[in-house]
């Protein structure tokens, strides 16, 4: 029997979003690419992929186990915007970049940091330290006309009630309009692809227990 196809509910509705490609932007908040050891400054957007399986849906208000990956004694916690593909297209202009979004998402890029350093280091692809299973936990998808995504909405993350990573939308170096024009000059853009906007800082490690509750205002 074939894999089942990942998709992702939407908010509102009974119906679910099936996951084409799951991509990633590195580096978006300079806070973050500082404690990352990288350069804050506004480089050109550089991106990675997780494969559509990684998904794991966390339905709203609701708690999902994930399991501990193998291969690591580091697993990280990011915070992220996902921004979720309605309709298909390539080189798109900023100023038309919104009508393809379908909606917003909370998500985790769970990261084996690690191996990721490691990778790093050694100059080889981040595949083994982001692209593994249940490692893009991500709540229901809210269409983008129900959502208030803006500059100074919030994004949060607590750890077993701790908050560890808090920022705003305002503070992403590349934003949303931005990351769809350079990322669809690189590939064509169809519906079902989600974008992981990137994560603010504070990133650290978890441990098999902790309750990660992960939110963006108005999403
Ligand atoms: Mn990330």
């Amino acid at each position: 029997p074939a894999a089942p196809i990942a998709a992702v509910p939407v908010t509102g509705t009974d119906a679910h979003l099936p996951v084409h490609r799951i991509y990633c932007v590195g580096r978006n908040y300079a806070a973050h690419a500082r404690e990352m050891g990288g350069n804050p400054e506004r480089e050109p957007p550089f991106f990675f992929c997780k494969p559509a399986d990684a998904v794991l849906v966390a339905p709203a208000g609701e708690t999902v186990s994930m399991a501990y990956p193998s291969a690591t004694r580091d697993l990280h916690h990011e915070i992220e915007l996902v921004v979720a593909i309605g309709r298909a297209g390539r080189d798109i202009a900023v100023e038309r970049s919104l009508d393809h979004v379908f909606g917003y998402a909370v998500g985790l890029d769970m990261t084996r940091r690690d191996l990721q350093g490691e990778a790093k280091k050694l100059g080889r692809p981040w595949c083994i330290g982001k692209g593994f299973e249940e490692s893009a936990p991500i709540g229901p998808i809210r269409p983008a006309a129900q959502c208030g995504v803006g500059p100074d909405t919030e994004i949060v993350l607590e750890v077993n009630g701790a908050t560890r990573q808090k920022s705003t939308i305002a503070k992403l170096i590349w934003n949303i309009p931005e990351i769809i024009e350079h990322l669809s000059a690189a590939w064509p853009l169809a519906p079902g692809d989600l974008i992981c906007a990137g994560t603010p800082e504070g990133v650290a490690a978890v441990v098999a227990g902790d309750t990660l509750a992960a939110r963006v205002a108005g999403v």
